[in-house]
């Protein structure tokens, strides 16, 4: 395989697994579970960890690693390792690197089903955890205890886009000797690399942006090779493997990923500003407006905005459902990161379960409406918004 040679945009096209002897211009997919020897010495020295030879798709595959090779030259990462969704990639970062006992400090402001593992799952085998407010870093100092051993944080987090300052975080991380675990998905490292900012791991859902088509469940975490060769021995046991399939469809998809991120970050900024005074609306969010309240260090962190916005409307849980009804383009679908735009309305669908002072507390109100705005002509997207936004008015 290519080495790292170029600038990153040209690395997520370029890096390619090693052409056969067929010439073909586009990497094969390489749908195999095992990989041969010519000999039993071959094996043996494959065994013994003194070849990088493949083995066995559970543990590596020329897909999988061309798919690794190119987000690490994304990220400016020496080491990662791909999983079969965002989830077993988080997951898996948690069971490698925390044991019985030992304590995580994570973000309030996290993906659902992160919450679930670490409320539902990691307490059974003796891992604690306290939450932080995303808004008020001064307290996360403070909660550190003798036995933190991670800090993970969204940024920008997902549903609230509430964003925090990696490189302040690296510092405290740093000082305390604890692990610094930053999922990068909703920013891509397009536009963020936490890792450069002294992230220890960066870990992404690349069913979201990565594929950025709606198409295949994929996660990958990159950073330090210490910490990714226990992911991986972790991984290579248990079997979270990423698909050959995913990810030949993955490293495609990133070869598009900066172009695409441009477009999504300049559209969605367009639309944050046209509606961010509508009269339906209590107000907008989104990084790169003035107004949103980490502004300064959005603009110091971010080459842009992102791909989601998000607002809230004035008629709260029954104009949510309303507007949701209302809409003729826009889909209502349980992803985000896609060409198409998605609207969802957290209190009525994904998050309904939760107590409304759970969901208040995790900044989703009954009015909040989040958007992932796609490929479309942004006139269209925004001419379906405001028609909908006109037709739920209460
Ligand atoms: C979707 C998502 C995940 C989980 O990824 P899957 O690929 O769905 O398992 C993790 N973190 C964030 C921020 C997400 O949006």
């Amino acid at each position: 395989m290519n080495e790292q040679r170029h600038q990153p945009d040209t690395d997520a096209i370029r890096i390619q697994t090693e052409r056969t002897w067929q010439m073909e211009h586009s990497t094969p997919l390489f749908l195999t579970s095992s990989f041969c020897f010519d000999n039993v010495e071959e094996m043996r020295a494959t065994f013994a960890d003194e070849t990088d030879f493949n083995i066995y798709s559970r543990f590596s595959n020329p897909n999988v690693d061309e798919f690794v090779k190119k987000v690490c030259a994304l990220e400016q990462a020496p080491a990662g390792y791909a999983t079969a969704s965002g989830m077993s990639a988080v997951f898996g970062s948690f069971m490698a690197l925390l044991k019985a006992g030992d304590h995580l400090l994570s973000a309030r402001t996290i993906f659902g089903s992160t919450h679930t593992v670490i409320d539902k799952f990691l307490p059974r085998w003796g891992i604690s955890c306290d939450y932080f407010d995303i808004n008020n870093p001064a307290e996360l100092e403070g909660m550190i205890k003798p036995n933190t051993r991670m800090i993970f944080v969204e940024t920008p987090a997902n549903p609230g886009l509430e964003i925090i300052d990696v490189e302040w975080l690296a510092g405290i991380a740093n000082k305390h000797n604890i692990i610094l675990n930053v999922d990068n998905c909703f920013a891509t490292p397009v536009l963020q690399k936490p890792f450069l900012s002294g992230a220890h791991l960066v870990t992404h859902s690349a069913t979201k942006w990565m594929d950025g088509q709606g198409r295949v469940l994929g996660g990958v975490v990159v950073g330090q090779p210490e910490l990714i060769k226990e992911i991986y021995a972790f991984c290579r046991s248990t079997g979270p493997a990423m698909s050959p399939f995913n990810a030949w469809v993955l490293s495609k998809s990133l070869e598009t990923l900066h172009v695409r991120m441009e477009r999504h970050s300049a559209s969605a900024l367009a639309l944050a500003t046209a509606l961010e005074h509508h009269g339906q609306l209590n107000w907008v969010r989104y990084p790169f407006l003035e107004s949103h309240p980490q502004y300064a260090i959005a603009q110091q962190q971010m080459t842009g905005g992102g791909g989601i916005f998000c607002f809230e409307l004035k008629g709260g849980l029954e104009q949510g459902k309303r507007f949701l009804d209302a809409l003729k383009m826009l889909t209502l679908t349980a992803n985000l990161g896609d060409t198409r735009s998605i609207a969802s309305h957290p209190a009525s669908t994904t998050h309904a379960k939760m107590s409304e002072e759970d969901r208040l507390l995790s900044g989703i109100t009954p009015g909040f409406i989040r958007i992932s705005v796609g490929l479309e002509n942004v006139q269209d997207i925004l001419q379906d918004i405001e028609q909908a936004l006109e037709a739920s008015k209460i």
